[in-house]
């Protein structure tokens, strides 16, 4: 606009800044300029701060000075990390132009846009989980949902009712959220993931992802059951799409769409995730998956993550983990597949470079060792799965002719880069070998010529000299006076000598930069045919990859079972939960020999269990390595237990400790009432549920009452619930399917034992006292402690279940009655006249 004006427009180069900037706005745009990437305005100040790198100024423009900060090229990776990590998407600007051609500023182009989701880079992922990329479209009372492992190549798509939206996000390690604008997601969207970019809503409508999906699954059978996920399928669209975008490549490595089911699943919410300790440990301890994960491979670590999430219903598939791991444990097989196992690269998402065209030569040396333990590995299998060996899907797809490829292209060692060349061997490719020949060859010429000009010119001090300014040059010192060749022209003069150039070494230079540009031209030229030519084989590589990770699980699983002392669970069609001497494996891992295990009972008529007992007396243990165990079984594992029946289950429902959200404005006791909520409106008689001191947050009476209220709906609701409760109150009541069993613990002189041991019945004694003593509360405290305690005691004290509908005698302090109610027991109603009656009424009501 204020072109005319010179102090107030724009230098060509900021320009060209700003119109690239425009067309990724949210991101940092990574400017390169030679050997940096530099950052203007707002972008330099934000990099600066994240990265802690100086903020300067780089001249002016439109008379204002420009903010600047940079970063080498060489090591950008660790920056575009770090920015990355805190949630920064970055976009890179390269030099396309040839310097010397362009008039103005060198051409420059957008190449990528790095975002969380869209990572493929190794140095940027991280290897033991996926960065999902997730794409939300609501219909009606429904979400489809899609999610996108782009450094994985997998491609899932669900339907999910909008009750059960959050459970299905928190399992996942979700980097990126897509939605349409104006779409209102759930407000409690937990802050462990990340805020959503809206997108333009026409971009989900069927018109435009259509023609995406016709793009890249024109195959039969490369969208499974499509049909039963339409809103999913509309989400993967915008999904595949908005990535094309960021990695300004086509997705080469997506090439099936794979339903996930809800009847498939066995319902896990975030809540249970957490309070499980399933992925991550409370204040520092280890998670359960943290006592798994022995996987050998990166591949199988984010398998077993994502599995630990996502437990399976009984059915084909869980049925298939558990032979193929009782088939590996029998034999032993599991040892020779993990010495296997042990030193193969994270070949999947190699295989995904490959796909994109961005695989290193390192990328591709991985892939070739890939490929040549694969015979072994197979082998290794067959033997380990003895009589299962069909479980092995064998024969697995022959890549033995890309494995020579690789070996006879490729150096040993290889660079990280392709940059300075190198990697394709000598016989591989003639042409290249002709030209590296030549350009070797100009090494000795030179040797020759400095030598022979020596003698010509008659300067013993004479050099042959090269940079990249000048080029070849002859270099004598000013402490030479003698006469020059006639041939020699002077190009510069430096403080201790000066240079020349003549025809013959004008002519020399053009021949070997020539020669040495031609051999890397080719080089290239060869590993890029090399990745066309994997690239053909992307599916069977994938699949390969698949198979290793499963089996890189499997035969994990297979050895923690040994080492941990673990049982093969067994399903049934009938209403129990049977559990003989259960452990809590992280518990367990922690105490040794000392944990003392436990059994469980549930069945038709045992269907609620009231838990009391001192505290730490291990009520939250129990309960939680009951959820575990369920858990561990429906994931293909073998669990901590003598033995294990489980008849269907549907879901795992928790509600253990204090979870505040401080941040988010809800109390303790909201959250806690909300999570309860939940799980009373969505328990079913096949639902395990854990409820850990309902009621707490809140005044005696309410919290007892709510407790009481919760318990009676769960068990009219037949879920199968342990019920940790202070409330001794609650222990006397009768219902159908609810029974009571403590945690057992003595006092030895005044201090307490605690034995962990799960015995039926009601607790018979509080000792809250003795753990007060424990914790070290001063004796004269507790000396006052006991003695109110005796006055609570007080026999006269009504119980709940004494009346179970006089509520409102349910009292902790022995209260003299309400004076409107002295007043009706103490009057003869007969004795009343009906004008009488109706004053007393208005006196009563006065009262009250
Ligand atoms: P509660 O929920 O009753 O307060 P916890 O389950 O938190 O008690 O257990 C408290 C501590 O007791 C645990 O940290 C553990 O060290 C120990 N503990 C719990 N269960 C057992 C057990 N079965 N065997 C041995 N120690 C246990």
């Amino acid at each position: 606009t204020a072109k005319g004006d010179a102090s107030t427009a724009h230098t060509p180069v900021m320009r060209q800044f700003h119109d690239l900037k425009a067309q990724h706005p949210d991101a940092l745009l990574f400017f390169r300029m030679g050997d940096f990437y530099e950052l203007f305005y707002e972008d330099a100040q934000r990099a600066a701060a994240i990265l802690g790198i100086a903020l300067t100024s780089r001249g002016q423009s439109a008379g204002a000075p420009v903010p600047m900060a940079g970063v080498p090229v060489h090591s950008v990776d660790n920056y575009l990390a770090r920015l990355i990590q805190a949630g920064e998407r970055v976009a890179i600007a390269e030099q396309v132009g040839d310097p010397g051609l362009s008039k103005g500023p060198v051409e420059r182009e957008i190449r990528r846009v790095i975002t969380p989701g869209t990572l493929v880079d190794a140095s940027l992922l991280s290897a033991d989980r996926e960065a999902l990329l997730l794409a939300l479209l609501p219909e009606k009372d429904r979400w489809g949902l899609a999610t996108l492992d782009v450094a994985g190549g997998r491609l899932g798509i669900r339907d999910v009712r909008a009750d059960r939206l959050l459970e299905v996000l928190v399992r996942r390690p979700v980097a990126e959220i897509l939605a349409p604008e104006g779409c209102s997601l759930p407000r409690d969207l937990p802050r462990s993931l990340p805020s959503p970019t809206f997108l333009k809503a026409e971009r989900f409508e069927r018109r435009q992802t259509q023609p995406i999906l016709q793009r890249y699954f024109s195959q039969p059978g490369q969208i499974v059951d499509g049909e039963r996920h339409p809103i999913g399928l509309q989400a993967a669209a915008v999904l595949l799409d908005y990535a094309e975008n960021r990695l300004k490549s086509p997705l080469h490595q997506v090439r099936q769409i794979l339903p996930e089911n809800d009847e498939e699943e066995l319902g896990l919410d975030g809540e249970s995730l957490s309070a499980l300790e399933v992925l991550g440990g409370r204040e520092g301890g280890p998670s359960l998956y943290q006592i798994l994960q022995h996987c050998r491979t990166a591949m199988g670590a984010r398998l077993l993550r994502a599995q630990l999430a996502r437990p399976l219903r009984p059915g084909p598939i869980l049925d298939r983990r558990h032979r193929a791991l009782a088939a590996l444990i029998a034999q032993r097989g599991h040892l020779r597949l993990q010495e296997q196992l042990r030193h193969l690269p994270d070949a999947e998402r190699i295989v995904t470079r490959v796909a994109l065209g961005s695989a290193s030569p390192r990328d591709l040396g991985q892939l070739r060792q890939f490929l040549q333990t694969l015979p072994t590995l197979q082998t290794a299998l067959a033997t380990a799965l003895g009589g299962e060996s069909e479980l092995g899907e064998f024969p697995w797809p022959d890549l033995s002719a890309q494995c020579r490829l690789l070996e006879q292209a490729l150096e040993e060692d290889l660079p990280a880069t392709l940059r300075d060349g190198g990697y394709i061997r000598t016989g591989f490719n003639a042409d290249l070998d002709h030209h590296r020949q030549l350009s070797e060859n100009l090494q000795q010429v030179l040797v020759e010529l400095e030598q022979s000009e020596r003698e010509r010119s008659g300067i013993p001090q004479l050099r042959l000299q090269y940079n990249r300014v000048q080029g070849l040059f002859i270099e004598i010192p000013r402490s030479y006076t003698g006469p020059l060749p006639a041939d020699y022209q002077r190009r510069q003069s430096t403080r201790h000598a000066e240079r020349f150039s003549n025809p013959r070494l004008k002519e020399l230079e053009t021949q070997s930069l020539a020669a040495e540009s031609r051999a890397k031209t080719l080089e290239r030229a060869c590993f890029g045919d090399i990745l066309r030519q994997l690239a053909e084989r992307i599916g069977e590589l994938q699949w390969l990859c698949q198979r290793v990770a499963q089996w890189d699980v499997c035969a994990n699983l297979a050895e923690r079972a040994l080492a941990l002392r673990w049982s093969a669970p067994s399903f049934c069609d009938a209403p129990v939960l049977e559990i003989d001497e259960g452990r809590h494996p992280v518990v367990e891992m922690q105490l040794g020999a000392g944990f003392v295990p436990n059994d469980l009972r549930f069945d038709d008529e045992h269907r609620l269990l009231l838990l009391t007992g001192p505290n730490m007396g291990g009520k939250s243990t129990y309960m939680r390595q009951t959820a575990i165990i369920v858990l561990l079984a429906h994931i293909g594992s073998w669990v901590p237990a003598r033995r294990a029946r489980l008849g269907p289950i549907d879901r795992i429902f928790t509600r253990i400790g204090a979870s505040d959200d401080l941040a988010g404005g809800r109390s303790t006791f909201l959250v806690e009432m909300q999570e309860t909520a939940r799980i009373l409106n969505l328990a079913t008689d096949h639902s395990l549920v854990l409820l850990d001191e309902i009621g707490r947050g809140t005044s005696t009476y309410d919290g007892l009452a709510i407790a009481w209220a919760c318990l009676e709906s769960l068990a009219e609701k037949r879920a199968y619930t342990l019920f940790a409760t202070h409330y001794f109150e609650l222990t006397e009541l009768q219902y159908p399917g609810v029974h009571n069993a403590h945690l057992t613990a003595m006092t030895r002189d005044k201090d307490i034992v605690f034995l962990h041991r799960v015995e039926p019945g009601p607790a018979t004694q509080s000792f809250g006292i003795a753990v007060a003593r424990l914790a070290g509360l001063p004796e004269t405290v507790l000396e006052n402690a006991r003695r109110h305690l005796a006055e609570l005691e007080d026999p006269a004290r009504p119980s709940p279940a004494a009346d179970a509908n006089a509520k409102s005698q349910l009292s902790l302090f022995a209260e003299s009655p309400h004076p409107a109610l002295q007043r009706l027991r103490d009057l003869d109603p007969d004795a009343l006249s009906p004008r009488a009656a109706l004053e007393l009424l208005y006196q009563l009501q006065a009262l009250a």
